[in-house]
């Protein structure tokens, strides 16, 4: 008897299931072989993340390989700058690909097996126009009609299929078509399109083409070259799949006749945002968002520079796993990975973000101290660092209310509260400007209580996060929202698209910030905790002297909670 297959990890999904029983019974010679096969026509989206570690996570567990291949068969659209920036992210994401390909570096075995099909009498070039073409493919209940073209010689077939590539007619005059059969209950079957005349230069072949093939030709083809075994796609193409396989089985690719065989998973959905390329371009090409790398895109790029890690990401992908079954993911999973791995590394700070002026009256004008904050709770090793401190400090405006409602147990007249690390502080008197506005706050403070204790047990209900205003520097604080009002986007009224669903305010940009001074050398990309405020980044815009920050999360799901209350407020 065999042993029994282990696999590195064990089989938590239906495609790693399959996979494993596969590899267990020799099947494809008991290899495991993967490609993620990304067009370049855009930049990718949290989406292909599911694909990336789905692909190249069952490939490392079964000791396997995955390929990187450029699905660049569609010139018009494809450009290098998005090639570059593909590999960029997967790289990113923490993989490494075994091989790197392109569709279009097998244009000429392609076009050698559209001429082998020919040959067989499996395909026919169609001279109908698209028009016609459509009119003869049926529809749901009735079968399609064969193209008066269909019985051509294959002498005559390979004859014109050669004058195509040789650049003799224009665009759309002729299409190769498969032999199928117009019957199928499959539309995918009805002689399905193989080759296109297209007249276009190509980012890498430039003019070497004037016939692109389809990407149902290109894609199972280009599969069995690279002897792919299991060709994970997502559900859109369970209707292909038929199409795949007569292709695989009807040409000989694979010296050793093995096939790859095509699997289908849901793709991912995310509420509150929209996830096609196509889609994503626009909101770049119409400056809806600054651009493929706005903190607020779904890209790949976007969520590195909004803050998130590669590590949240691939925990956000395995909590999520991988299913049949198309459904609809709550954006707070996504923000719920990043906190919980921000959590645990980001090194705390104190920052304000709307500063108000607190004069410590009592405190000895001129003198500054440093107080010990921890940078970390929930990591010791982190250690602690020296806040400075002095008579005149900045608060976050928010933490004061000269009349406080009910509860409201932060800073008010006459009330005593902690500083984070520091003293109790109480406020005795208000200065106002001319339109009769909080300008500054008078308060004392008790030097008994330093390190924030009070040796007589009194007791606070607020600790507030400050920074010494003499120490302080000024920084630009980016805060983003859903870039989408509503859950669904695409769904639109009569007359709009997703675009008018575009959340109005999902850019805050606040300039008049306060960060304590440990933050002055901080680089682009480095994370931190801002105390009681939620999770932040230095912004690849920020320059020695001009720190810029965006926020990567809030600490609590404030969205859920608003949600919340306005369902439950009645208007
Ligand atoms: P888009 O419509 O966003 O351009 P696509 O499917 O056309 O998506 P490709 O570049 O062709 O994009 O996709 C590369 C791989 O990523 C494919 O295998 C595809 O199935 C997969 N993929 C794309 N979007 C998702 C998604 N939302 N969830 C999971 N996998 C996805
Ligand atoms: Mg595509």
């Amino acid at each position: 008897m065999n042993e029994p297959h282990t696999p590195a990890a064990a089989p938590v999904d239906f495609i790693r299931t399959i996979v494993e029983k596969d590899a267990a019974s020799g099947k494809h010679g008991g290899r495991v072989a993967t490609r993620f096969p990304p067009e370049p026509n855009g930049y990718l989206h949290i989406g292909h993340a599911k694909s990336i570690c789905l692909n190249f996570g069952v490939a490392r567990e079964f000791g396997g390989t995955c390929n990187l291949r450029f699905d660049d068969t569609n010139p018009a659209k494809e450009d290098v700058e998005y090639v570059d920036a593909i590999k960029e992210d997967v790289e990113w994401l923490g993989f490494r690909w075994d091989a790197l390909f392109y569709a279009s570096d097998y244009f000429e075995p392609l076009y050698q097996f559209a001429v082998a099909l020919i040959t067989s009498g499996r395909a026919y070039v169609d001279s109908l126009t698209g028009d016609e073409i459509r009119q003869h493919r049926g529809t749901l209940t009735e079968p399609g009609t064969n193209s008066p073209y269909r019985d051509r010689s294959v002498e005559e077939n390979l004859d014109l299929f050669a004058r195509m590539r040789a650049g003799e007619f224009p665009d759309g005059v002729h299409v190769l078509r498969a032999k199928i059969d117009m019957a199928s209950p499959n539309f995918n079957m009805r002689d399905p399109a193989l080759y296109r005349i297209r007249h276009a230069t190509h980012h890498r072949t430039g003019d070497t083409w004037c016939i692109y093939p389809m990407y149902d030709f290109a894609h199972p083809l280009s599969d069995a070259l690279e002897r792919i075994t299991h060709s994970l796609c997502t559900l859109e193409f369970e209707d292909h799949r038929p199409l795949y396989d007569w292709l695989v089985t009807n040409l000989a690719v694979s010296p050793d006749g093995g096939r790859p065989q095509q699997i289908e998973f849901a793709r991912l959905n995310l509420n509150y945002t929209v996830m096609s390329k196509r889609k994503l371009l626009q909101l770049v090409q119409q400056n809806v968002v600054s651009g493929w790398d706005d903190p607020r895109m779904p890209t790949i790029t976007g969520l590195r520079r909004r803050g998130y890690t590669p590590e949240s990401i691939r925990d956000f992908c395995s909590r999520i796993g991988v299913a049949k079954k198309e459904n609809v993911i709550d954006m707070a999973q996504l923000e719920h990975a990043i906190r919980e791995d921000l959590n645990a590394r980001a090194r705390r700070v104190m920052a304000v973000l709307r500063p108000l002026k607190v004069v410590i009256t009592n405190y000895p004008e001129g003198q500054t101290e440093e107080v010990d904050v921890i940078n970390n709770p929930e990591d010791a090793s982190a250690g602690t660092r020296k806040v400075p401190f002095s008579r005149v400090l900045y608060i976050e405006r928010d933490d004061f209310r000269e009349d406080p409602p009910k509860k409201f147990f932060r800073l008010s007249p006459g009330k005593e509260v902690r500083l984070r690390c520091a003293y109790f502080l109480t406020c005795t008197g208000v200065v106002k400007d001319d339109r009769g506005e909080v300008a500054e706050l008078r308060c004392t403070y008790d030097p008994a209580t330093r390190g924030g204790d009070s040796p007589d047990g009194r007791r606070v209900k607020a600790t507030l996060h400050w920074v010494s205003a003499a120490h302080a520097i000024g920084a630009e604080v980016r805060l983003y929202d859903r870039l989408f009002s509503v859950d669904d986007p695409e769904k639109a009224a009569d007359g709009k698209t997703f675009l008018d669903n575009i959340n109005p305010n999902s850019l805050e940009v606040l300039t008049t910030c306060q960060v304590e001074p440990s933050l002055a050398s901080a680089a682009p990309g480095a994370r931190f905790q801002f105390e009681r405020l939620g999770y932040f980044c230095v912004d690849p815009d920020a320059k020695p002297g001009a720190l810029v920050f965006n926020r990567t999360v809030s600490l609590r799901d404030a969205w859920t909670k608003l949600e919340k209350r306005n369902a439950e407020t009645p208007r």
